[in-house]
């Protein structure tokens, strides 16, 4: 077991137990925030042919040098056109925007700079070859135009119906068990007895997860008992691909689910060098990889972002830059001082807003790691390296919450 690690090393640890990468076929219209599996290349070019990218006359350039010149109307190309008339000299054949190109024509006239009088039309402005949308000038039959790990956003379910595809390999929605422990959780809605607070953790994880692409399993939960931990962590090894814990992994005595995960589990590591969030583990139970978030609200939010949001990301073959994330990297400029932690990396909740060329930060609420209103009421958090303070002006290093 690894005690005490840096962020980046304890993500190397996890990566090496990650969730198993499977594969499904899905409709187009489920496909929405799915992450694709493999590449993907049009069946079709894009445009088909050559079309007009304007309403107004398909002509012979040659023939519109001079405004004010009288054309014959051959007949229209509309949209869906099968049979298009042939465009000779002194002709122009009627187009609607996305109609195919007649042969024999190579420019376009808006409809704007025309005027037609019985079937003659009069030319006054500039027929342009611009106006032609060519064939395969997007994409070409066979071309890669979606990567494997892109996460389908709206604009590349789009594409993926423009290449011809109604079907699409997409990775499998790992299921994570979500386990809350602790004596004094009572889940929301229930009446409240003396020392008891209303659960909130296991909500906002199973969020997270679900953003993340993960399918989430909220277990029922469990007392500070090593009993209990025992039959919920056997049956979620068997019913999940991975389990994430909130609470129970610090130094007091009731921190049952480090006691456990020692005896009886394998720890790869425990404690990451960052506040708030200091005291995670990660490990496996039955060769299953599991997380032990601390039971701080914003503590297990802040860990989940930028320690397991990865994890889950690189397991799922997320691409770097179109994958699925929680935050965006920027620098900050701070507006105030912002304190930051001996020996530890230091996400304070900033707020992140544009102002002129610059991204600037502040903080406006208490910090502690108990407050999950710190976390609404931002929407950013410093990146301070170890043994750092930011004085007001200063630009640091920030992650943009999305
Ligand atoms: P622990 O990590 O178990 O020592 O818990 C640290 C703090 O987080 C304590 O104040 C707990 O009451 C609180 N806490 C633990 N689990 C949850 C949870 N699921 N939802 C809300 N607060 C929690
Ligand atoms: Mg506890």
């Amino acid at each position: 077991m690894e005690k005490g690690v840096t962020l980046e090393r304890a993500l190397e640890i996890a990566l090496t137990n990650p969730l198993p990468r499977k594969t499904e076929l899905i409709s187009l219209d489920q496909a929405s925030g799915r992450i694709l599996a493999i590449d993907l290349a049009s069946k079709v070019d894009d445009p088909r042919f050559d079309n007009s990218a304007m309403d107004g006359w398909a002509v012979r350039q040659s023939d519109c040098q001079v405004l004010g010149n009288r054309l014959k109307i051959i007949g229209t190309s509309q949209a869906g056109s099968k049979e298009v008339p042939f465009v000779g000299e002194g002709e122009a054949c009627c187009i609607m925007t996305g109609a195919p190109m007649p042969a024999g024509s190579d420019a376009i006239v808006m409809i704007e700079d025309s005027k037609s009088i019985g079937n003659h039309v009069i030319i006054n402005g500039p027929a342009r070859p611009e106006y032609i949308r060519k064939r395969a000038e997007n994409l070409e039959k066979g071309q890669v135009a979606l990567v494997g790990g892109s996460v389908l956003e709206s604009a590349a379910i789009s594409l993926s119906a423009t290449m011809g595809h109604n079907q699409l390999e997409v990775v499998q929605k790992p299921k994570i068990a979500i386990i809350g422990v602790g004596d004094e959780l009572i889940p929301p809605g229930e009446p409240l007895s003396d020392g008891s607070i209303y659960e909130s953790n296991t909500y906002g994880i199973a969020s997270l997860v679900a953003r993340m692409g993960g399918m989430p399993m909220r277990f029922a939960l469990i007392q500070d008992s090593i009993e209990s931990l025992r039959e919920v962590l056997n049956y979620a090894s068997i019913k999940c691909d991975a389990i994430i814990t909130s609470g129970g992994v610090s130094m007091g005595k009731w921190d049952f689910v480090r006691e456990i995960m020692e005896k009886e589990g394998e720890i790869a590591f425990w404690r990451v060098l960052m506040r708030p969030g200091g005291p995670p583990l990660f490990g496996s139970w039955s060769g299953k990889p599991i997380f032990g978030l601390p039971g701080n609200p914003v503590s297990s939010h802040v860990v989940f972002t930028v320690l397991v949001a990865p994890w889950i990301a690189h397991s799922m073959g997320s691409v770097e830059e179109k994958g699925k994330r929680l935050a965006n990297k920027v620098r900050v400029q701070m507006k105030e001082p912002l304190k930051g932690a001996a020996n530890k990396l230091c996400m304070r909740r900033i707020s992140i807003k544009q102002e002129g060329d610059a991204l600037v930060g502040s903080t406006e609420t208490h910090q502690g790691s108990g407050n999950i209103h710190s976390l609404v009421a931002h929407n950013g958090l410093s990146m301070l390296p170890p043994g750092t303070h930011a004085e007001s002006g200063d630009t640091i290093d920030a992650l943009w919450l999305l």
